[in-house]
């Protein structure tokens, strides 16, 4: 804008520090109901680039309903969410840049029975994204051998264990280069002896950067890995906070009688 240009030079560092402080995604009294049955009721929620926010709860308090609103696999009733920004307003445009912004990974793995793993990471790219062949199948690579399967590119899905299959599915999220990794459940489905290094890697994500909004029954995880806890009940955040006082001193009789059921 030309009052910019007119004004005191503003430095890019200024500039990226200022957006870096910015919330990446924002929610603000978020409703969502199923028929008459109302599901979210009145989410606030701010997650700042960089940061791990872990979701608990008991089955049914709205947990995956939540994530599937910010990434508008389900349409919003009231209230407003912004990503990177950008206000959702179920347009079309959203869902093109929100395919950019927003990765997702779910409990079933849903991978393409019939690609190769390579395929499976380099599809999303090259068909919402147009990214040619040669660059899609370099970045694919690269992103298996961050989920250490770097020589599965040419195994087909069936070939290997959950564990593998779902470290496939998060190179797939990441292959569209996503500024925020929603993941719902990614281990539930996981014998446990699997789970832990489907944690790993998301362990490491954090180290890079990534911000990361994750359904868990990991608890341990949410405690040494997350930022921020977030309890939700019967469609509400019902308590929230730094994931060691949460769990120490949990404020409420829904969160102890939760945690001691699941601890
Ligand atoms: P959670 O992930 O915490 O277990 P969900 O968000 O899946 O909870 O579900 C919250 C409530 O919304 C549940 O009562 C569930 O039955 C209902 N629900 C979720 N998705 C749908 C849907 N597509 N149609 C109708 N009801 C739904
Ligand atoms: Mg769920």
């Amino acid at each position: 804008k030309a009052a910019v240009t007119e004004s005191a030079p503003v430095s890019d560092s200024a500039l990226d520090t200022e957006s870096a402080k910015a919330p990446l995604v924002s929610l603000s009294a978020l409703t969502k109901s199923f028929g008459d049955v109302a599901v979210l009721k009145g989410i606030d929620l701010e997650v700042r680039p960089g940061e791990v926010v872990s979701i608990i709860g008991r089955s049914g308090s709205g947990k995956s309903t939540l994530l599937r609103c910010i990434n508008q696999l389900e349409q919003h009733d009231g209230g407003a969410i912004h990503v990177a920004g950008k206000l959702l307003d179920g347009s079309e445009m959203d869902a093109a840049a929100l395919a950019q912004d927003v990765g997702m990974v779910f409990q079933s793995f849903n991978l393409f029975p019939h690609k190769r793993v390579g395929e499976n990471v380099m599809l999303a790219p090259m068909l919402v994204k147009g990214v040619a062949r040669d660059i899609a199948e370099r970045e694919a690579r690269e992103m298996l051998a961050k989920v250490g399967l770097g020589e599965k590119f040419d195994a087909w899905p069936s070939q290997l264990s959950g564990g593998q299959q779902q470290r496939v599915a998060i190179a797939r999220a990441l292959a569209m280069h996503p500024k925020v990794l929603l993941c719902d459940e990614i281990t539930s489905a996981l014998d446990p002896e699997l789970v832990g290094d489907v944690l790993k890697v998301l362990e490491q994500l954090k180290r890079e950067g990534m911000t990361l909004i994750l359904v868990t029954h990991e608890m341990n995880f949410a405690r040494d890995v997350g930022d921020r806890v977030i309890f939700m009940h019967q469609g509400r955040v019902h308590e929230s906070g730094d994931p060691a006082t949460l769990f120490a001193n949990p404020a409420t009789e829904e969160l102890r009688q939760f945690l001691g059921a699941v601890l």
